[in-house]
């Protein structure tokens, strides 16, 4: 746990407002209690409230004065602006205290340790955990944490020549009000989560101000928008931009061309590496090997250890990651892929696919998967969308097993591949796990313990 006694020296002697206790409140409160800080917690839910009274902080934040508090620190995942701001938002905006998160206090201690922070709106957990293991293997001890594992005020202060890599959602950035990375990655904008953020520009200004003050700036330029804000920052003159592409070459930044990788951050072009790496499959993982890349040599690791360190990545669980290998057949768990564009970015790696998919159905559900269907060897559907993803399947003119339930998939799957003698058992539902799970990772790690017992765990 990170000392947050610098940040209490600083709130003379109030009281701070916590609300919504999940992981990174929790951290708050138990640092801030450890600090000698009076912590007031409040939640919509009395159960949680039980929790926060247990990890050092008093109840009745709703009956109180929000006057008397330093700040109240929000839960990111509270809405904040949109659709409409919560009951407590408004109360302490009344009151006048700031509104704050976990990192902005991390970001206050003053703690002298580099910070790489990533944020986009895919592959930020990927990316961050990559930086990690590729900083832990050159010798750079870093701590990963935010939005991804561990809260930043659990972790660890490493030695001073260490590092944070931290993962920002954009709820988290809206909630820094000055927290200003030395190296800030950015990956991607697409739209997503625009019912917190109210319009895609207000997104966009969101992510952007990850950006704010003096260091490095790293940023996917793939997209519009993402484009966009490379030359904003840019122009503002604060930070050192370098820029990442794929499938074309840029100066400034780091670009793959048919899957090799090419560094032209600091000097003329130079090819570096092939990119062809298994537990990184796909063109998206390319964008976040390369910004890793980046992210590594601006920390001044030279381009063969990063390469090095980049092959030794085991994936994350859940991403496409390989449970299993036996008789030729791959077994894949892509439970994160809850909807169809992230079930998209898994069938572009693979051909001869043995697909597990179904849940909760998205809006739209597989529309937009048909030019994928040729490498479908047969679909193997659960839960509540089976009626209307085996329609839409054999309209596709996919051989598709009504199997209702994901112990059944697996064995029917395994079964169907091992007469094939060679594919991939892939689960990429393209659905919420709700319906059967409590959450993505019940499902992957499901799917797993299955996987290891259909094939009596060997990994071979
Ligand atoms: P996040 O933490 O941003 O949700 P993850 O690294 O957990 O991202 O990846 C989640 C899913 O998003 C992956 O399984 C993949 O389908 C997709 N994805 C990952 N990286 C990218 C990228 N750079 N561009 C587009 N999609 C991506």
């Amino acid at each position: 746990m990170i000392n947050t006694r610098h940040f209490a020296k600083s709130l003379q002697n109030k009281p701070v407002a916590v609300f919504g206790i999940g992981r990174s409140n929790l951290a708050v409160i138990r640092s801030l209690h450890q600090a000698g800080v009076a912590v007031v917690a409040g939640d919509d839910d009395p159960v949680n409230v039980a929790a926060a009274v247990q990890a050092g902080a008093q109840d009745g934040l709703f009956e109180s004065d929000f006057r008397q508090y330093a700040c109240l620190v929000l839960a990111p995942g509270v809405p904040f602006h949109f659709p409409i701001p919560h009951p407590v938002v408004e109360k302490a905006r009344l009151a006048g205290i700031e509104i704050i998160c976990d990192v902005e206090i991390f970001h206050r201690l003053q703690h002298g340790r580099q910070t790489v922070a990533i944020t986009g709106t895919n592959g930020k957990s990927t990316t961050t955990a990559l930086i990690g293991h590729i900083l832990n293997r050159c010798g750079v001890a870093a701590e990963v944490g935010g939005n991804i594992g561990h809260a930043v005020l659990d972790l660890d202060l490493p030695p001073p020549e260490g590092a944070f890599v931290i993962e920002m959602s954009s709820y988290q950035i809206d909630l820094c009000p000055t927290f200003s990375p030395e190296i800030a990655v950015h990956l991607n904008l697409t739209p997503d989560h625009l019912d917190r953020h109210g319009s895609f520009e207000a997104y966009y200004q969101t992510k952007k101000n990850l950006f704010r003050g003096r260091g490095t700036a790293i940023i996917g330029i793939d997209d519009d928008y993402s484009e966009r804000m490379a030359a904003e920052v840019k122009a503002a003159g604060m930070r050192d931009v370098h820029t990442i592409a794929i499938n074309r070459q840029i100066s400034g930044g780091v670009y793959v061309l048919d899957g090799v990788l090419y560094d032209a951050m600091f000097a003329e072009s130079e090819k570096i590496a092939d990119l062809a790496i298994e537990t990184l499959p796909g063109l998206h993982n390319q964008q976040n090997a390369a910004a890793a890349y980046a992210a590594a040599r601006t920390m001044g690791i030279p381009p063969d250890k990063i390469m090095r360190a980049m092959r030794s990545f085991s994936g994350l669980p859940h991403r496409q990651f390989i449970v299993g290998i036996q008789n030729g057949i791959f077994y894949i768990n892509d439970s994160k892929a809850t909807n169809a564009a992230a079930t998209e970015k898994a069938l572009a790696c693979y051909e001869n696919i043995f697909w597990i998919v179904g849940g909760r159905a998205k809006e739209g559900g597989l529309a937009g998967l048909e030019p994928y269907m040729h490498r479908v060897a047969g679909a193997f559907v659960i839960g509540e969308a089976m009626a209307d993803f085996s329609s839409w399947l054999k309209d596709q003119q996919v051989k598709t097993y009504e199997c209702g339930t994901l112990d059944q998939a697996v064995a029917q799957a395994d079964q169907v591949a091992r007469t094939q003698g060679k594919g991939v058992v892939l689960l990429s539902p393209a659905c919420a796990s709700f319906d059967q799970f409590k959450s993505f990772e019940h499902r992957g790690d499901e799917f797993t313990r299955l996987v290891k017992a259909a094939t009596g765990g060997h990994h071979g």
